[in-house]
């Protein structure tokens, strides 16, 4: 392939990724799982380069030449506006988790509730969720918009692809967008059922028997390398 193909194939992908975060982050609005200037997106353009939304800006009324492309330090590339204030929380993935390509960080009300109630979604109830993520866990409190925040998900984010963050919201990840929007919903839809439940009655975890059953089944997608679920 000549030079110029792979530098046209390039120009192809960032288009598409642009197109892609935007559509995802409208689709967020509407659904509430952020609102206002809330929450924001991140991808890996290439080894070296970071797309991801601007600060105080609403992301249902973002257009595509107002996402920011940065390094992997978070310095501003390319891009009149400053990237999101949360951005060393999707640096610190990125970091800890090279098989990672793409960030979500959103305060969906269902799955935000449970954290500010204390009330933890890595429960052994939901055997999809036992699949998927094994667990969804919970960093410890951090105050939003500064590094401390990020610090509290350093180790966690190692070995998990959803976690909340306690008393804020969700930070979910993914190998594309898709995949970390995906992984929202995910969350979003455990915590409602769990809510559900537990307003009908008394929440059971699965049986340790059934867990090693799941478990085993989770090892087995991680070793063929699929995540996804029917
Ligand atoms: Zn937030």
């Amino acid at each position: 392939m000549r030079e110029g193909d792979d530098v046209a194939d390039a120009i192809d992908l960032e288009a598409e990724l642009r197109r892609l975060m935007i559509a995802i982050a409208r689709d967020m609005v509407a659904r509430r799982f952020i609102t206002a200037t809330e929450g924001n997106l991140s991808t890996r353009l290439d080894p070296e380069r970071l797309l991801i939304t601007p600060t105080s800006t609403n992301k249902g009324r973002l257009t595509e030449n107002q996402l920011v492309v940065v390094d992997r330090s978070g310095r501003v590339l390319e891009g009149r506006g400053q990237p999101s204030s949360e951005i060393d929380l999707h640096l610190t993935v990125y970091r800890e988790r090279p098989d990672v390509n793409a960030v979500v960080h959103a305060h969906p009300p269902m799955a935000t509730a449970f954290t500010v109630a204390g009330v933890e979604l890595a429960q052994r109830t939901l055997p999809e969720i036992v699949v998927l993520f094994g667990s969804i866990p919970t960093a410890p409190y951090g105050t939003p918009t500064t590094p401390e925040l990020a610090k509290t998900v350093e180790g966690l984010v190692r070995d998990a692809n959803a976690l909340l963050l306690e008393k804020h919201g969700s930070l979910t990840l993914g190998r594309t967008l898709v995949e970390a929007y995906e992984n929202l919903e995910r969350v979003e839809w455990a915590a409602e059922v769990t809510l559900w439940a537990r307003l009908l009655g008394k929440v059971e975890p699965l049986p340790d028997a059934q867990m090693e059953k799941l478990l085993a089944i989770r090892a087995e997608k991680a070793a063929v390398g699929s995540s996804a679920a029917d």
